[in-house]
């Protein structure tokens, strides 16, 4: 009885530790956020085993049934489309029930895209925070606000449609020489970090047609 949080490649099929593969290849089930996404590593890799779908819009209606399947005895794996389950993903209703009933909960080590970014950007490394994707509408101002005070690096997820929005208003709440930097598309084959004062970067991405998956890392506030 134990549930499994295995992190997957954020691109590059060979980020993948040699104790995820043999975890995913022992465990009774493998809760998936797309089933397809992960059949193709599953595939990749040699390893044959049920995939049930466990994502964000029914993690709080099926987990009740996986814990009654941990409590018979069962070993699951959860994986999400790429990097690691928990992180801006599916997986904490789930780890947290599994607490409650005192079913065990290990986390493998593994890819998650913020950390390549944090440490690629040059910013401070030792006090950093993590604010995942900003809310698209309500509570979005308040926390741009916040975040301008923040003396720490802050990490962010964005979309790329939505990466020049978020630019500008990082330029409007932090002003336009406040240090950034984009890390586009992580251990893929058109990788890029582009690096410096916001207002620089947020021209850099306005002349291009910006696709991929982003991570934006805004240097802290500094003291006066
Ligand atoms: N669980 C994942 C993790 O551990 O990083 C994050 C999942 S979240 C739904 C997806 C977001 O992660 C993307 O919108 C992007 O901000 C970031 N991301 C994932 N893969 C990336 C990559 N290869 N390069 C840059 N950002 C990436």
């Amino acid at each position: 009885m134990k549930l499994y949080l295995v992190p997957t490649p954020i691109g590059n099929l060979a980020d993948i530790t040699l104790r995820a593969l043999e975890v995913l290849k022992t465990v009774d089930v493998i809760l998936a956020e797309d089933t397809r996404t992960s059949a193709v590593l599953l595939k990749h890799y040699h390893i044959a085993k049920p995939l049930q779908r466990f994502h964000i819009h029914n993690e709080h209606r099926t987990w009740a049934v996986w814990i009654e399947r941990l409590k018979k005895g069962e070993t699951l794996a959860l994986v999400s489309d790429a990097g690691t389950p928990g992180i801006s993903d599916p997986g904490f209703l789930l780890v947290r029930e599994c607490l409650r009933e005192n079913i065990a909960v290990e986390c493998l080590p593994g890819p998650t895209a913020l950390v390549p970014a944090l440490i690629k950007s040059g910013f401070p490394t030792d006090r950093f925070v993590f604010e995942g994707f900003l809310p698209h509408k309500k509570g979005r101002q308040t926390r741009l606000k916040q975040l301008a005070e923040e003396e720490r690096t802050v990490v962010l997820y964005e979309s790329p449609h939505r990466l020049v929005k978020l630019l500008e208003q990082c330029v409007e709440y932090m002003g336009a020489d406040r240090l950034v930097s984009v890390s586009r598309e992580l251990t893929k084959m058109f990788e890029e970090t582009k690096t410096g004062a916001l207002a620089e970067v947020l021209t850099y991405f306005q002349q291009k047609d910006v696709k991929g998956e982003i991570v934006v890392t805004l240097h802290g506030k500094e003291e006066q």
